[in-house]
C-alpha cells in the first residue's frame, strides 16, 4: 500500500508525520472520508465543499488547489488499485514547536491521503443483518458541524457500543433527543412511514450521505421531516437506520437491547440503499 504524505507517495507501512505535527499534538486538523466505487470517488464535489468549510471554520489553509487535491486523491486511489473502498484525507495546521497559539501564518498545513479496498460484500452482509446501537449522553463540544480529527468522545462511545455487543452509539442531547451516531447520521421511519432525521443546523455533522439520501427519498416519493426525535420515539419506530460514506444506509434493528419493528431490516432502508448510487454523483 501507498500513502501520500506532504508531497510524496511513500510505502504505507513507513508513512509518518513529524512528532510536532499539530494534528498529533492537539488534534488540530480536519478530515474527509469518501467512498470509492468502480475506481471513482462518490460525491467528491460535496466532500471537497465540506472540507473547504471545515478548514475555513478553523482558519486552516487549503494545502493546495482543489484541482491539485483531486489529482492526489485519484493518484492515491490508482496507486493502491482501489476499485471499491475508501479514500481518506487529513489536513492539519502543520508542524510547529508545541504551543497552543496558531503557528506563523507561513507554516504549511500537512496533508495526508490514504486509500484502501473494502469488500462490498461485507457492507451488504452487515446491512442484511442490521445492527444494534446503544445510546450514550452527547458529551461533545458545540462545533460538531466541523469534521475535526478530534474524535475522542466518538471513540469512547463506539468502544462502549462494541463492549455492549453493538456496532454504533447514538449520542443523546440534554433534552433526550438523538443527535447522531459516533460516525453516522441517525434516522427513523415513523409508524406512518415518514422519514425523520435531525436538522443539520444543530448538534450534528451535515453528512454527505444524509444530504444525498434526502434526494433518494424524494425520488422514491417518501416524506422526509427534518426534526429532532427522542429515544422513546426511536424505540417505537417502524424502522431505524444510520447513514455514512462508509456504508451508505445501514438498518438498525436494536436500540439499547430493544427490538425495532420486527427486528429485521425494513423495506424503506432497503429501497434507500438500492437507489443510493443512482442519485449519488460518481466523478469519473
Ligand atoms: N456524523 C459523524 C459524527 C461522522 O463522523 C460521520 C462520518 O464520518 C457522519 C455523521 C456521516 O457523514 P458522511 O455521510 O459525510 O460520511
Amino acid at each position: 500500500r501507498i500513502a501520500y504524505v506532504n508531497g510524496s507517495y511513500v510505502a504505507h507501512a513507513e508513512a509518518g508525520v513529524h512528532v510536532e505535527d499539530r494534528g498529533y499534538q492537539f488534534g488540530d486538523g480536519v478530515y474527509e472520508v469518501c467512498e470509492v466505487r468502480g475506481g471513482h470517488m462518490v460525491d467528491e464535489r460535496r466532500h471537497m465543499a465540506r472540507l473547504v468549510r471545515s478548514l475555513g471554520e478553523l482558519r486552516i489553509r487549503l494545502p493546495m488547489s482543489l484541482a491539485a487535491l483531486g489529482v492526489v486523491l485519484r493518484q492515491t486511489i490508482a496507486r493502491n488499485r482501489v476499485r471499491d473502498g475508501l479514500v481518506y484525507l487529513q489536513v492539519t495546521r502543520g508542524v510547529a514547536r508545541r504551543d497552543h497559539y496558531f503557528p506563523d501564518a507561513a507554516t504549511p498545513p500537512s496533508l495526508v491521503v490514504t486509500a484502501r479496498s473494502v469488500d462490498p460484500a461485507k457492507g451488504e452482509a452487515v446491512a442484511g443483518q442490521g445492527i444494534a446501537v446503544i445510546t450514550v449522553p452527547d458529551n461533545r463540544w458545540e462545533r460538531v458541524d466541523i469534521k475535526t480529527i478530534g474524535l475522542l468522545p466518538n471513540v469512547l462511545a463506539k468502544e462502549a457500543a462494541k463492549q455492549a455487543g453493538a456496532r454504533e452509539a447514538w449520542f443523546v442531547d440534554a433534552s433526550g433527543h438523538v443527535t447522531e451516531g459516533g460516525s453516522t447520521n441517525a434516522w427513523i421511519v415513523t409508524p406512518e412511514g415518514r422519514l425523520i432525521t435531525r436538522p443539520a443546523e444543530s448538534g450534528i455533522l451535515r453528512g454527505i450521505t444524509r444530504t444525498v439520501m434526502m434526494e433518494v427519498a424524494e425520488k422514491l416519493q417518501l416524506r422526509v421531516e427534518e426534526r429532532p426525535f427522542t429515544v422513546a420515539e426511536a424505540l417505537g419506530a417502524r424502522e431505524a437506520f444510520v447513514t455514512s460514506a462508509t456504508n451508505f444506509a445501514t438498518p438498525v434493528v436494536r436500540i439499547d437491547g430493544q427490538t425495532i419493528g420486527d427486528g429485521r431490516p425494513g423495506p424503506v432502508v432497503r429501497a434507500l440503499r438500492e437507489n443510493f448510487h443512482q442519485v449519488a454523483e460518481i466523478a469519473r
